[in-house]
């Protein structure tokens, strides 16, 4: 369990990345779910010890992380948003480099747990390419690979779907999900299908507060016979902004599809079956 208490960090230039944060994670898979600037990869890297909070407490399991940064460190796997820059090494000596840093001396062992990460990620058949020259998808899966060297109970994994394709996308959720359920793992993204596919928990933050907490189904669940929709033409939008209160528009064969928040229906909507995505626009709205 990761207990959040109290977290708020102020840049330098005054900006209030995080305002008073707090949050139970437990271990599974848990979504942070948060639009650009909403202040998740500043958590993020305030969790992997990259940062000291302006104030607050973070204590995993019975561990200080902020008194024992290195303690936490040797538990922790951790892929950034921006993971820099792609050297022309194969994967495979990659691998078994960050695997000396993280402590594992026996050569015989280290090339065991390279191996066997090179096939979990489906990197087996580039092994001896240069990872400068991989595809977006294998990059991320490359550094899911160096992320889960010496078995960490805490993974963070900031944004890694952004700029996926679909399939590529896909491949990265179902190996995420195949990461055993014993470890904390936070999957920060934009995406609410990332959420909704992978994490029986989830927070929306935003300006750098928890909005919201739960479980998706639950908070599907609240908003469950508030949600309408209707289609309209693009000049007819700007009086139904005024009129209602419209959560999303999404452009559908030319014409307009809004979904608004109502405790009634107004008169040419339909009702909408919620979905996370209305769950999420109603807590930004
Ligand atoms: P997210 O990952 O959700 O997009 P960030 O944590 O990157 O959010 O950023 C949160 C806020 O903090 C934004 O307003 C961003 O501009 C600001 N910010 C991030 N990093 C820095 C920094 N090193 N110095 C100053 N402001 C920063
Ligand atoms: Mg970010």
């Amino acid at each position: 369990m990761l207990e959040i208490t109290g977290v708020s960090h102020v840049y330098a230039n005054g900006t209030r990345a995080l305002d008073n944060v707090n949050l139970s994670i437990p271990r599974g898979m848990y979504g942070l779910l948060g639009p650009n600037g909403a202040g998740k990869s500043t958590l993020m890297r305030t969790i992997a010890t990259l940062q000291t909070p302006t104030d607050g407490a973070i204590k995993f399991g019975d561990l200080d992380i902020l008194a024992q940064p290195e303690e936490l460190r040797k538990r922790l796997g951790y892929l950034p948003q921006d993971f820099g820059v792609y050297p022309r090494v194969t994967a495979m000596d990659m691998l078994d480099h960050m695997a000396v840093l993280k402590g594992i001396a026996d050569k015989g062992e280290r090339k065991a747990v390279v191996e066997t990460l090179l096939n979990q990620t489906n990197l087996w058949n580039h092994r001896s390419h240069f990872i400068a020259g991989f595809s977006g998808g294998m990059r991320q899966r490359f550094g899911i690979a160096q992320a889960l060297i010496g078995n960490p109970e805490l993974i963070i994994v900031d944004e890694p779907t952004a700029g996926l394709d679909p399939e590529e996308r896909n491949r990265f959720l179902n190996l995420l999900a195949g990461i055993s359920d014993n470890v904390v793992i936070i999957l920060s993204t934009h995406i609410v299908d990332d959420v909704a596919d992978l994490c029986p928990r989830m927070a929306v933050l935003a300006g750098g507060k928890v909005q919201l907490e739960g479980a998706p189904l639950d908070l599907i669940q609240q908003t469950k016979g508030r949600i309408w929709k209707k289609t309209i033409g693009r000049d007819e939008l700007e009086a139904h902004q005024e009129q209602y209160q419209v959560i999303s528009t999404r452009l559908f064969a030319g014409r307009t599809i809004i979904h608004i928040l109502s405790d009634n229906q107004p008169a040419g909507f339909d009702p909408v079956e919620a979905g996370l995505e209305d769950v999420y626009f109603t807590t930004l709205a």
